[in-house]
């Protein structure tokens, strides 16, 4: 079928504010990266995070490499990385020179196993980055400990997660620095864009200094460091502004289509649903279901039969230890990647979703479950 899906994967949620803080960006001629956006949509960020500083990027992969970069990470170094995310956690490391050790996850939030994480600790290991995959945050405490025990820092790739907690704490106030992205399909966008946050002054200003060509901040054109121009611009701020007035409302109704999926879905044998610890709040950026027992191997028929209804879905990341950079140097197994990476099926999750949409996309899968049965009966019938 030739037409465009009807039901997306995400979308962006853009309105009238957006709208005329973009005008005022044109009508004044603020629109690099100087301008009022950049530094209101930093405190406004920081704040909500809980932390006391906040440093745009252009990128979560720019905001991620910042801060490996202004923690001296480089050559020689190990940093363990979950090989179940986005592959731009790991090439981060690569950019520094340093080598991604990957770890396995667990098998109820999907996120680092810290089990995993101190059987991985080297001599040479610098700094762990935890993922909060999904929107789930990952096992704060445990990680924290080992680090603390091996003089490691944690950095929180909370690319997927903006508004998640943590035993109550927002994600990114809870490790050494946590990075975010604005893409277009994340929980809030700045079309393309990130941040760093941090409660550490001497990080924030290390930050602030790579990400703009390393450039004395007193004296024009000197350049102790090799930086970076990793700079968000006045325009991008600007949405991001905007975008801070709905992130509740993202956050709640991401949080509503969870309610109504998992109603529908709970009682499909073969499904298994995204899991909230009780610790956790999620903010099912992607609401995602494995898909296995009676169904298995079937999540591709799934796939397709609700493509053909004009309704989009996306498999599960691949385990990035599994990739052609990466997987010679892959150290070992990760069945719970393995696994889910490939039982894995994103379903959409836009906060435009209508409740009815939903109930349809729930209707398709119910009916391919159904039909299995039957068709299992039916075989087993005509055998007997
Ligand atoms: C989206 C994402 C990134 C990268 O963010 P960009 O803004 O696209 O560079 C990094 N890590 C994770 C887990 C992501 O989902």
């Amino acid at each position: 079928m030739a037409k465009t899906e009807q039901i997306p994967i995400a979308e962006t949620w853009l309105g009238a504010k957006e709208r005329r803080l973009l005008a005022e960006c044109a009508n004044s001629g603020w629109v690099s990266s100087k301008g009022r956006f950049v530094g209101a949509f930093e405190e406004a960020f920081a704040s909500y995070c809980g932390v006391k500083y906040g440093i745009a990027t252009s990128s979560g992969t720019t905001a991620l490499h910042l801060a490996l970069a202004c923690l001296g990470i480089g050559p020689g170094d190990e940093v363990i990385v979950p090989t179940l995310s986005f592959i731009a956690t790991a090439n981060v490391v690569t950019y520094c020179g340093a080598k991604p050790v990957f770890v396995d996850s667990r098998a109820d939030t999907w996120n680092l196993d810290p089990v995993a994480v101190e059987n991985a600790v080297t001599r040479k290991t610098r700094a762990i980055i935890v993922v909060h995959l999904f929107g789930h945050p990952a096992h704060m405490d445990e990680i924290q400990s080992i680090a603390d025990k091996h003089s490691l820092h944690v950095i929180e790739d909370a690319c997927e997660a903006h508004g998640s907690e943590y035993r109550g704490a927002r994600v990114g106030s809870l490790g050494t620095m946590g990075c975010f992205s604005f893409y277009g399909n994340k929980i809030i966008t700045t079309g393309e864009g990130g941040m760093v946050v941090t409660d550490d002054v001497s990080l924030a200003d290390r930050v602030r200094l790579l990400k703009d060509h390393g450039m004395s901040r007193t004296r024009k054109y000197w350049h102790a460091h090799i930086g970076f121009n990793y700079r968000m611009t006045n325009l991008q701020a600007a949405l991001g502004v905007a975008q801070m007035e709905r992130i509740e409302q993202v956050i709640d109704r991401k949080r509503r289509n969870a309610r109504i999926y998992n109603s529908l879905l709970r009682d499909i044998p073969g499904i298994t649903l995204p899991q909230e610890t009780p610790w956790a709040r999620h903010v099912y950026w992607l609401y995602t279901i494995l898909i296995e027992g009676r169904f298995k191997s079937a999540r591709g028929s799934i796939a397709e039969a609700l493509s053909s209804r004009g309704i989009e879905t996306r498999p599960f990341f691949y385990p990035i230890s599994n990739m052609p950079p990466y997987r010679n140097g892959r150290n070992g197994r990760f069945a719970v990647a393995e696994r889910v990476s490939r039982k894995g099926l994103s379903l959409p999750s836009s906060p435009l979703l209508k409740e009815k949409d939903i109930h349809n996309i729930c209707t398709v899968i119910r009916e391919l479950a159904d039909g299995r049965r039957t068709k299992k009966r039916v075989s087993s019938t005509a055998k007997t």
